[in-house]
Parts: C-alpha cells; sequence; structure tokens
C-alpha cells in the first residue's frame, strides 16, 4: 500500500487524539479536532466498541502515523526494537525518535515531521558537516545536526525556528544559542516519548 496522501487531518479524527501532523496549525483553534471531534466518514449514531484486537491495532496505527511511516518500514523498526537488548516496546520508540526527520523537527527546524522528511529528503541538513538526505538515518550519541549554509534563507526553515523557538526541545538534544544546530546528548527515555501505549503494539505483533 502506498504512502497516505489524504488530509492528515482525518487521521487524528480516526484515531480521536491530535497527532500533530499539520505543524503549528496543531496549536491553534484551527485544530480540526476542535469543531469536528468525531471520527471522519458518514456520522454514525452508535460507535462499535473495539475488540482487543481492534484496541491493539489501533495504538499501532497511531504510532505509525505520528512518524509517518508504512506498515513494512514500522515493521521493520520492530524487529529491529526486538534484536536489541532491553524492553522491546520502548526500545521501538527510541528507534522512531532516533529518525534523523525526527530530530530535525524535534530540534525545531521544522513545524512538523512531515516537512522535516521533506527537507531532509533535499538535502539541506548536515549530521557532523556531511550532507545527509536519508530521513531514517539513526542519529548516534554526539551526533551535531544543522541545516545547510545555504539552506538556512528557505522560509520553511525560517518559518519552523520561529514555531520551535516556542516549543520546548527535549532534554536529550542541546541546541546551541544560535539556534542553528543542534546536539544529540543521550538517547531519549520513556517519559520524553510520545504518549503510545507501546506496549499493545508489542502485543499486537507478537500474535
Ligand atoms: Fe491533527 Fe493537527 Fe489536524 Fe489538529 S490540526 S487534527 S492535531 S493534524
Amino acid at each position: 500500500m502506498g504512502r497516505y496522501t489524504g488530509a492528515v487531518c482525518r487521521l487524528c479524527r480516526r484515531e480521536k487524539e491530535k497527532l500533530f501532523l499539520k505543524g503549528s496549525r496543531c496549536l491553534t483553534e484551527k485544530c480540526a479536532l476542535t469543531a469536528k471531534d468525531y471520527p471522519p466518514g458518514k456520522r454514525v449514531r452508535f460507535v462499535r466498541k473495539l475488540s482487543g484486537y481492534g484496541v491493539r491495532l489501533r495504538e499501532k496505527q497511531k504510532a505509525r502515523r505520528i512518524y509517518g511511516l508504512m506498515e513494512k518500514q514500522f515493521r521493520l523498526y520492530f524487529e529491529r526494537a526486538e534484536r536489541v537488548k532491553g524492553v522491546t516496546g520502548v526500545k521501538l520508540l527510541e528507534l522512531l525518535e532516533r529518525r534523523l526527520d525526527n530530530v530535525v523537527f524535534r530540534i525545531g527546524f521544522t513545524t512538523g515531521r512531515a516537512q522535516a522528511r521533506q527537507l531532509v529528503g533535499h538535502g539541506h541538513f548536515l549530521v557532523n558537516g556531511k550532507k545527509v538526505d536519508i530521513p531514517s538515518y539513526s542519529v548516534e550519541i554526539g551526533d551535531e545536526i544543522q541545516p545547510r549554509e545555504k539552506s538556512r534563507t528557505l522560509g520553511v526553515i525560517k518559518e519552523g525556528l520561529e514555531a520551535g523557538s516556542q516549543r520546548e526541545v527535549p532534554a536529550w538534544i542541546e541546541v546551541d544559542e544560535s539556534g542553528l544546530k543542534g546536539k544529540v546528548l543521550r538517547f531519549p527515555v520513556r517519559d520524553e516519548m510520545p504518549p503510545i501505549q507501546e506496549q499493545l503494539i508489542v502485543e499486537l505483533y507478537s500474535k
């Protein structure tokens, strides 16, 4: 199945919670969930109670949508997390957080992960001084991330920096005074990851 190209707000409405897929708009009154807090499609009078499988599936879909991944990619992350020492669910989220597009978003260079993925893919960012155009690139402790010199004047990056300056940068990343360079100090701990019930995802894939 290809990448979802429809209205992203429908995804939040489907999961009945904010997934923050539209950058700064998500923090305003314009958020679609404010006006339409019901699932997309035909209005249904009775909402069917989800089965145990349904609950686990929805949690996995929520995580997949937050990071903008397709099923196959997401599954590969899970398999990778299983091979790493530690709690599989937490390791899964850690691997997702370490994606370069996510780190670019976390530092505050963009207003959303989708935009970060696009800019990274177009080669606008350097990791330790070298161009990296792979959004799934997994950052390591000590990595320094910054936009390329000529990319700093891009409107989207300026806009992102403006919005990002109002967002809190997680403690595992340090942003220098100019706000134009971020450094990975350590890997994120569970409290610094999105509110996903990772155990439900582990249960879903372990069936
Ligand atoms: Fe989700 Fe953001 Fe759309 Fe609100 S504005 S429904 S949080 S994508």
